[in-house]
């Protein structure tokens, strides 16, 4: 009798086990990644869960910079990712010796900086916060300081709408959000009367004047749960959609897609977030630093104390 193989999440659940390690999704990782996680979430959000366990290392599948932020608030655990290549395009836009010469024409100005940055930037910035949280916090600030906010320019511009504050933007954009076509989104919406535009405020202003909520990850995901059954377009990076389906599984879905420079509509995943699948966090599990795509989180312990403060104000302010 042949002897039937175990699944790659069977192996992965019993790697797991054996280094005590907890796995953490990204909403927009791959539905068969989410599905396995112990946790799926924002970056924030899953990295304190992952240090309110008594898990020695921590499988991050999502972007470096999440990583690094799990790694910032658990210093003690072995942060892991399946594949050291998963960047993003905000972090990519908002490099250190940039920044620093940003912040020195500004000298009177506070650095308040979204998440989705590289460690060092964080531990060049004042106040970290993210888009569940950012206007909660810039409210907070008083009126005549003047604030640098980087690196997303779309979630900056939006935050300055809510909160009638004028910042100073960085210019950096998520390559996912800004493509979005707004041809592709006015058919959508004309084909879909009834559905409801929810957008993540990471898209341009002139997509985020279609929606009906905007909001985090989180927040676009409750205002799915208080709407049973209805119709919903996607204005964030798509695999979020089978979270969604699981909370409201009699309502419809529909993702609007990019238009790419050659004028042709395109899928919308976002490139970095699909470097990370099923093999290699087997492989990252298995092997850990000896995985031929990813490995544990390394970060300079003076930088990780510095970039540590800022996300520590934001936890205290929101
Ligand atoms: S979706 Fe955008 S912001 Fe998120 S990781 Fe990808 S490039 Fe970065």
């Amino acid at each position: 009798m042949t002897k039937t193989l175990p699944s790659l999440e069977q192996q992965i659940l019993q790697l797991k086990k054996q280094r005590n390690a907890v796995i953490l999704a990204h909403f927009y990782q791959d539905s068969e990644i989410q599905d396995i996680a112990d946790f799926v979430g924002d970056s924030l959000d899953l990295s304190r869960k992952a240090s309110n366990t008594s898990a020695d290392e921590i499988i991050f599948c999502g972007v470096k910079f999440m990583a690094e932020v799990a790694k910032i608030l658990s210093p003690q655990k072995r942060v892991l990712i399946p594949d050291y290549k998963a960047g993003c395009s905000l972090e990519d836009s908002c490099q250190p010796q940039d920044f620093a010469k940003f912040r020195a024409l500004h000298p009177d100005a506070i650095a308040i900086t979204y998440i989705n940055c590289s460690a060092q930037i964080k531990a060049l910035s004042d106040i970290i916060v993210t888009s569940t949280n950012a206007q909660k916090i810039i409210s907070q600030i008083p009126k005549n300081q003047k604030i640098i906010f980087a690196p997303d320019q779309h979630l900056g511009k939006y935050i300055a709408k809510q909160t009638g504050r004028d910042m100073i933007l960085w210019n950096g954009s998520c390559i996912v959000h800004e493509q979005f076509s707004e041809k592709e989104l006015v058919k959508l919406i004309a084909n879909h009367s009834s559905a409801l535009v929810i957008a993540h405020p990471e898209c341009p202003e002139q997509l985020l004047k279609y929606a009906h909520h905007i909001g985090s990850t989180s927040s676009l995901l409750n205002f799915v749960k208080i709407n049973q059954g209805l119709e919903f377009i996607v204005l964030t990076e798509p695999h979020i959609i089978h979270q969604m389906r699981k909370i409201n599984p009699k309502a419809k879905f529909y993702d609007c897609p990019f238009i790419n420079t050659s004028g042709c509509s395109a899928c919308n995943n976002c490139p970095h977030m699909q470097l990370n699948n099923l093999e290699k966090l087997l492989e990252v599990t298995e092997r850990a630093n000896n995985s031929r795509f990813g490995g544990e989180i390394q970060l300079d312990e003076a930088i990780r104390i510095k970039a540590e403060k800022p996300l520590r104000k934001m936890l205290e302010m929101s």
